[in-house]
């Protein structure tokens, strides 16, 4: 048509042609989609496609939710931009970003994560997004997070610093960032006027390097520590770097001095941060340190009916049931499936069933699929205690491998289906009764033993998470 190649803007449109206005020729390419892939699909997930601008040779647009981002994304922008091209001249690229003003408006519940930068102290500046759906309303508990759960909404209750810090600790995708963006949001709503910063350890780190690069540290500093609470999530990542865990202590001996809450997360527990210093770690470790275990296949099924109720979309109990009993990684990954057969149904337009499931997550199945067997178990121990396998099946006696083997032992009971005898006999030919002394042993043990229950821990989520 016209303009080959120039660059078309929002603000400069003089043409009096049909498409004069850059919604109407939005408007023209969303037809072309429409014929292009039908009434279903453009229901779906054009429809909801809004024109932003388009100049510098990027198109903009702007859609209602995160997840529809992604898949607009991953499905129609190529299509978008070959047929923009085509009809009103090239461009090299189409952005896609989230309306937040109308998500919030429609329903500030639903998968749409909206920036929330707006009290008013400052904290703005530096605080990172929010998403909307991390609250604690959308938090499903049992016993492997209730404590952390509770104690996150103890922190976010409270005007004066409860536990300090309070560190969250558990396995990739269960649930701290969710947390701490649930206390923040809470506080936004409940006390807006208290100045709160989340943001991970990764940025914290760059803009602290940022700062002694353009020599604007005494700015940095007073940033952190005038707030009322400062969030820092996944915190493993600096561990190793010394000017930046040096700042982070200082701000922290501060900000606690003051009484004012710290709330940090990790992917594991203080005592077990490499590379961290040991000034750092027993400040990290005296406050609360609450534990995410791994989830159980009911925890699952019920946080993917929670889910489905947010989107407001259905899939049969048993195709749940099924994800629930499959994907025992973590729950990013089952809401990913999740996600992936709703998009399915809707592009097919014909209901989900156990069978459809299969073949559509085969890649995810696959990678939940592996069994946990005794030997996976004892090289998860074996590696945890810097031990050589033969160690634990050998006769030796001494404490150094006994418990070890002990706690393998128990692991064994716990989380496979093997019976005492099979697990004897892989564990160098014992007998069962020696498996049992070693189960009850480790019990005992785990009722008093701090250190044997983060030992415990670790090992397990290191098994259930499939770390192999
Ligand atoms: P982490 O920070 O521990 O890696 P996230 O907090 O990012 O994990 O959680 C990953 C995803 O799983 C998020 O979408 C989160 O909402 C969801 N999730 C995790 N645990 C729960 C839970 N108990 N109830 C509801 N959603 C959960
Ligand atoms: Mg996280």
């Amino acid at each position: 048509m016209q303009e080959k190649g120039s660059v078309v803007s929002v603000r400069a449109e003089s043409s009096t042609d049909a498409f004069s206005s850059l919604s109407a020729r939005f408007g023209h390419i969303k037809s072309l989609l429409q014929k292009e892939f039908g009434a279903t699909v453009f229901r779906s997930w054009i429809a909801p496609i809004e024109v932003v601008s388009s100049s510098g040779g990027a198109l903009e647009l702007s859609v209602p939710t995160r997840f529809i981002r992604d898949w607009v994304r991953a499905h129609y922008a190529d299509t978008i931009k070959s047929l923009w091209s085509r009809e009103f001249g090239a461009i090299a690229k189409v952005d896609i970003v989230i309306n937040a003003r109308k998500a919030a408006d429609s329903a500030a519940h639903v998968s749409t994560p909206v920036t929330a930068n707006e009290n008013a102290n400052g904290a703005e500046v530096i605080s990172s997004p929010l998403d909307a759906r991390f609250t604690f309303d959308n938090f499903i508990t049992d016993s492997s997070n209730e404590l952390a759960a509770a104690a996150a909404k103890k922190v976010a209750a409270s005007s004066a610093a409860v536990f300090n810090p309070l560190f969250l600790q558990g396995g990739v995708g269960l649930g701290k960032t969710h947390l701490m963006h649930a206390i923040a949001w809470h506080m936004r709503e409940t006390a807006p006027a208290r100045r709160v910063i989340y943001m991970s350890a990764e940025k914290f780190m760059y803009r602290f390097v940022q700062a002694l690069r353009s020599r604007e540290t005494m700015a940095f500093k007073e940033q952190f520590r005038s707030v009322d609470v400062l969030m820092i999530d996944d915190i493993q990542f600096i561990c190793g770097k010394e000017a930046t865990q040096e700042e982070f202590f200082h701000t922290f001996n501060v900000l606690i001095g003051q009484g004012k809450q710290i709330v940090v997360s990790a992917d594991r527990s203080p005592s077990a941060l490499e590379g961290l210093d040991e000034k750092l770690r027993s400040r990290l470790s005296g406050g609360l340190v609450a534990d995410i275990g791994p989830t159980t296949a009911e925890l699952r099924l019920r946080i993917l009916q929670s889910k489905c109720a947010m989107i407001k979309r259905s899939l049969p109990q048993d195709v749940l049931e099924f994800l629930a009993q499959k994907i025992t990684s973590n729950v990013r990954e089952l809401e990913g499936a999740l996600n992936r057969l709703i998009a399915q149904a809707e592009l097919v337009g014909c209901s989900v069933t156990v069978e459809s499931a299969q073949n559509i997550l085969q890649d995810l199945l696959r990678v939940n699929d592996r069994r946990l067997s005794v030997e996976d178990i004892q090289k998860k121990v074996v590696e945890h205690y810097k031990l050589r396998m033969s160690d634990m099946l050998s006769q030796r006696r001494s404490r150094i491998v006994a418990r070890p083997r002990q706690v393998a032992m128990y692991l064994a009971k716990a989380l496979t289906e093997h019976s005492l005898p099979e697990i004897g006999r892989k564990f160098g030919g014992r007998d069962h009764t020696t498996i049992i002394h070693g189960v009850r042993k480790i019990e005992e043990l785990l009722k008093e033993d701090r250190l044997l229950q983060e030992d415990v821990e670790a090992i397990k989520r290191a098994a259930m998470t499939g770390a192999f």
